[in-house]
């Protein structure tokens, strides 16, 4: 028997801020994607094939441009030369395809390769937190000074990593050519989501000091249709940041409210619904969960409070919503430490004090969301590293950590081993038999497939009956009528 609660998201969205006036529409066909191509074809180069180089480079081969990839990864480059795509992410195997088919989507080695003949060059490269909590910006300046010397005079480039408030400057003194511009045009798409998002995005946001130059960046994407939005550089870079910002603070104040909840009584699904219908408040991101994580959030939320403090602005408020976060982790594992205390300390190996020493755990989820493969900063995996360095045994199932056929579980690729003296994270081939024998099973990741399980014998394979759902993504009450003990965040 599945078990599943009810999704209450809905996508908001206001209307248009800006429509972009496309210059010379010169075609206008229907693609697969349903979406026709609009304005003048123009030559780009993409630098970095990741999360964000990879959808927005199909996206502008779909709306008509030539787009030529250029990696530093030999592996993925060739994998793309063959039509697979290094990553997952729904519908972009079939958007790259069509790119490729059409002729206009190729694949390089090296930005340099990339380069030659481009009239733009998006740059989609890293920006990791440094060791102050600043971006990191030795990507970006590496490939600036690489192709210094290879791109034409009138080149745009455009920095489409995320990237402190002044980076302009920096890209601008790092090629050191006064015969070329470059321009901010931060993405905001979403993991799981990258394909819809790169099609149709809620805006278009270019910032320069030179208005024709952003312009022209803004026209790439007229096929779109989204709302343009032209700014100075500076405020370019700041929208993103704050973008990024105001989201993981309502994540953080969600999961206050959850923990109130919890204090008072109150269940947080229903006050969710009576926050979420207020237009004012929507229900995006109003998702009690382990705690906000990926790529992203954290990285830029801490960019964020450092490049304030660079400009002597304290910005107390998100530093609140970033040690929130902090609790939310250890919050989590508290939770599962009282769920499985009376198993532990009546089971076969009691377990005795706040340690989880030799407890055996399930995981279902490991990414930081559903619909991707990124592990980067997953709350899943602090969680479970957590669990880990308590001396519990964690074994985990999460639906792109695959296991060899003839292997029957795995250490997690890309992740650290555990220390010395620590418990254990392997992944297994599927949900049921990560749960043999253990005292718990926790859902850390919102994957739809678990709704779906068959419950009952998730209870036989599991050593006592106990549930810690992360992600409120089950209907408690359905739950404890299979005999489970549920424990949600912020739920009765
Ligand atoms: P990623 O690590 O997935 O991809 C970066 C790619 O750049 C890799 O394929 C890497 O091999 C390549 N690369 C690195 N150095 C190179 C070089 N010198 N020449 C050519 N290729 C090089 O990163 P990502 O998640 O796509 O993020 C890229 C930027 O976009 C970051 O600034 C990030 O903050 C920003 N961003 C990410 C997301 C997201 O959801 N991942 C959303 C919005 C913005």
């Amino acid at each position: 028997m599945s078990v599943s609660s009810t999704d209450t998201s809905d996508r908001g969205g206001t209307g248009p801020l800006r429509g972009s006036a496309p210059v010379a529409p010169a075609a206008t066909e229907q693609s697969a994607f349903g979406q026709p191509t609009v304005g003048p074809v123009r030559r780009i180069a993409v630098i970095g094939v990741g999360y964000v180089g990879l959808p927005t480079a199909a996206t502008l081969a779909h709306l008509g441009h030539i787009v030529t990839c250029g990696d530093a990864d030999p592996r993925k480059v060739e994998m793309l030369q063959r039509g697979e795509v290094p990553i997952v992410e729904e519908h972009l195997e079939e958007l790259v395809r069509e790119g490729q088919e059409a002729g206009n989507l190729s694949f390089v080695l090296g930005a340099t390769a990339a380069v030659q003949g481009a009239e733009f060059v998006f740059l989609c490269v890293p920006t990791p937190q440094g060791d102050d909590g600043s971006a990191d910006l030795s990507y970006v300046e590496a490939v600036a000074a690489e192709i210094s010397t290879q791109i034409q005079p009138g080149t745009i480039i455009v920095n489409k990593s995320t990237v402190p408030v002044g980076s302009t400057l920096v890209v601008e003194r790092v090629l050191g050519r006064t015969d070329v511009k470059v321009v901010s045009n931060p993405e905001f798409l979403r993991e799981g989501t990258a394909v819809p998002d790169s099609l149709h995005p809620e805006r278009i946001v270019v910032g320069a000091d030179d208005q024709m130059a952003a312009a022209q960046v803004g026209e790439l994407f007229a096929g779109t249709r989204a709302p343009l939005l032209i700014t100075d550089a500076a405020t370019a870079e700041t929208i993103k940041y704050a973008s990024n910002a105001f989201l993981a603070t309502k994540l953080s104040f969600v999961n206050a409210v959850a923990g109130l909840c919890e204090a008072v009584g109150a269940d947080v699904r229903d006050v969710i619904l009576g926050l979420g219908y207020d237009k004012r408040i929507g229900f995006e991101y109003l998702k009690p969960g382990p705690g906000w994580g990926g790529s992203c959030l954290p990285k830029d939320t801490r960019a964020l409070v450092h490049i304030a403090e660079q400009a002597g602005y304290d910005f107390s408020f998100l530093k609140g919503a970033i040690a929130t976060n902090d609790e939310q982790f250890e919050r989590v594992v508290t939770k599962i430490r009282a769920a499985v205390e009376p198993s532990l300390a009546t089971g076969p190996t009691p377990v005795d004090g706040d340690d989880f020493a030799g407890a055996v755990i399930a995981v279902w989820g490991l990414t930081f969301k559903a619909g991707t493969d990124d592990l980067r900063n997953s709350p899943a995996v602090e969680v479970a590293q957590r669990l880990v360095a308590g001396g519990a045994h964690v074994r985990a199932f999460d639906p792109t950590v695959g296991v060899p056929d003839g292997e029957v579980a795995v250490p997690v690729p890309g992740l650290d081993p555990p220390a010395e003296g620590a418990g254990s994270l392997l992944a297994y081939p599927d949900a049921y038999t990560a749960c043999i024998g253990a005292s718990a099973v926790v859902v850390l990741t919102e994957w739809d497939e678990f709704r779906w399980l068959d419950f009952t014998k998730v209870r036989e394979a599991l050593a006592a009956p106990v549930l810690v759902d992360a992600r409120n993504l089950l209907d408690p009450a359905q739950v404890r009528r299979l005999g489970f003990s549920y424990v949600g965040i912020g739920r009765r």
